[in-house]
């Protein structure tokens, strides 16, 4: 498991994905054929209970893969740049 679950592992045990291929939430893209997979596991992060806790994490690791907390790596590109103090 990757070090940086060491604040706050319980979230990832109470995750929806748990009960699925963990595969459909590292499609090789999130464009052509994997965008199916890709809406598959959003859908899934859709009725997880631990969604916020896992895009949080997702956006402080900066993880540069697969699905979390409802995003891909192109939606957390978008919003950590939204999240991001501008520029001076
Ligand atoms: S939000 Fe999605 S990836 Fe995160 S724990 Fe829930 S089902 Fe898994």
């Amino acid at each position: 498991m990757n070090r940086l679950y060491h604040e706050s592992e319980d979230w990832v045990e109470q995750g929806a994905c748990r009960q699925y291929d963990p595969e459909l939430f590292f499609p090789v893209s999130t464009t052509g054929p994997g965008r199916a997979d890709a809406e598959l596991a959003k859908a899934v992060c859709r009725t997880c209970r631990v969604r916020q806790e896992c895009l949080n994490w997702a956006l402080r690791a900066g993880e540069p893969h697969g699905v979390w907390g409802g995003t891909t790596p192109e939606d957390r590109r978008y919003l950590r740049r939204d999240l991001l103090p501008a520029a001076s």
